[in-house]
């Protein structure tokens, strides 16, 4: 079946932009078209045994998109609308988002089509075992590393690695990054995108010479990205004014104290507006909001942190923040950007930059595994600094350069670098040209 056939919507709009980023880049035609195609695609069923004796079939999908510059490199996302489109064009992103920070991995990511609310952790632990046996012979340290994503989280990263171990009877922490630090994993992993993107931010503020208790914050999704962004921006004076997740939004002018949202969010599992001292937390006066509303508050910095397709030609025309940063996958489909792009001043930092910070960190978690030396937390916030710093200028410098918007500027960072590794292994340029051999006595 063809990809278009498949309804392959979010991975067509995801390719869209490589024809804009193109004409601005310097790379041969043939790395451009290798890479509207994704290297290899997996679709498996994973039948796991239910608490009360049943058995329930679940698909999982795990993409490889492009490893011309290493092993390909992506989360595994448990969700009820993971299909194989979503997966191919969140592997596209990771593709180019190792490239941007300069990483030495291709694209990949996986899923399976799930509503984890809905199981029990045993039944989690068996759905996240029988993926793993599914995909065994797909990933590994040397061909393609998975790492959590939507849903998640270290733990399940811990039981993957287990028994991919099993399996191959090797010990073999760099199969998955984002494992729990007994296991394997890094410091600093956990706030490791949220960090990220808040550096991205960082860079900003010397820019436009902000003030952060003039800054105004809403951040959608109040998850690992999410909280921890927003974490970071409070305890630098930042007003974070809104936040929301799944089930709705809140809204307080004056805005909230996060340690207290993040405390109660994690303990209940519920967003309520409160705020604590020690573990004891009072309800405070704030207003309920919709996501929707969220997504078109008058703020100053927008924080998309949930998941893609959020901001569309629907709401495009509502949006009036200044500045958005995506901490989440492709919240802004293509044509919204179109839109966004003539609203005067908005500045958009692209998801493959701004949430760069969870794979560096990833990476770094994988250099520690395959060398079995393990660094300190400073350490790992040093790299990452100086990772998304320069990384964030570079794309900066492009886009002031070429005159084009900051998503297209990290695309034609990203093109450059895997165009120069597509051509190091020959194009046409190279095999059509002169024939040696003639010239040869
Ligand atoms: P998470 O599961 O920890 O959190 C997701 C949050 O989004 C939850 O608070 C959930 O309630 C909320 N949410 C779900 N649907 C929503 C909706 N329709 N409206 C508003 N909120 C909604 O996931 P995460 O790891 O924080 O990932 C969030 C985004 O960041 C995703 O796009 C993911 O691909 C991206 N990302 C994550 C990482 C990582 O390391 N975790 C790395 C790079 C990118």
């Amino acid at each position: 079946m063809s990809d278009q056939a498949n309804g392959d919507d979010v991975f067509l709009d995801a390719i869209k932009r490589l024809d804009t980023a193109f004409e601005h880049a310097n790379i041969d035609e043939e790395a451009l078209e290798k890479l509207k195609h994704p290297r290899q695609t997996l679709q498996v069923s994973i039948p796991v045994r239910m608490d009360d004796g049943s058995l329930e079939i679940f698909t999982g999908y795990r993409v490889r998109h492009d490893d011309t510059r290493g092993p390909t490199k992506g989360g595994l996302r448990y969700h009820p609308d993971v299909d194989l489109s979503e997966v191919k064009a969140l592997a596209f992103w990771m593709t180019f988002k190792c490239a941007v920070v300069g990483l030495p991995y291709g694209g990949g990511k996986g899923g399976v089509t799930v509503n984890p609310k809905k199981l029990s952790r045993m039944e989690l632990e068996r759905l996240s075992r029988g993926f793993i046996a599914q995909i065994a012979d797909f990933i590994g340290p040397e061909t393609d590393v998975p790492a959590p994503d939507v849903y998640t989280n270290s733990m399940i990263m811990g039981w993957m690695m287990d028994e991919y171990s099993k399996i191959t009877r090797q010990r073999t922490p760099a199969v998955i990054t984002g494992k729990p630090v007994p296991l394997g994993g890094s410091l600093g992993r956990d706030d490791a995108t949220g960090r990220g993107a808040y550096y991205c931010i960082k860079e900003l503020e010397q820019k436009r010479g902000w003030k952060p208790d003039e800054i105004t914050v809403a951040v959608q999704g109040f998850g690992n990205a999410g909280q921890h962004v927003a974490r970071l921006l409070h305890a630098d004076g930042y007003k974070i004014v809104a936040v929301s997740d799944s089930k709705g939004g809140i809204y307080k002018e004056a805005g909230f104290d996060v340690p207290s949202l993040i405390h109660t969010k994690n303990e209940s599992r519920v967003l309520k507006a409160v705020y604590c001292e020690g573990s004891v937390c009072e309800a405070i006066d704030a207003d309920n909001i919709s996501n929707e509303e969220l997504l078109e508050l008058d703020v100053d910095l927008l924080l998309p942190s949930a998941l893609e397709n959020q901001i569309t030609e629907k709401n495009a025309k509502d949006i009036k923040a200044k500045v958005i940063v995506e901490v989440a996958n492709g919240p802004i489909t293509s044509e919204a950007d179109e839109i966004l792009k003539n609203q005067d001043g908005i500045l958009i930092v692209p998801d493959i930059l701004a949430n760069a910070g969870g794979v560096t960190v990833s990476y770094f978690e994988w250099v520690q595994n395959k060398s079995g030396y393990y660094w300190d937390l400073e350490t790992v916030h040093e790299r990452l600094l100086e990772i998304m710093s320069r990384e964030f200028n570079n794309v900066y410098d492009i886009m002031i350069n070429k005159e084009i918007d900051m998503r297209t500027a990290a695309y034609v960072l990203g093109l450059n670098r895997i165009g120069e590794a597509v051509e190091s292994l020959g194009t046409m340029k190279y095999f059509a040209a002169d024939d040696l051999r003639a010239t040869k006595d």
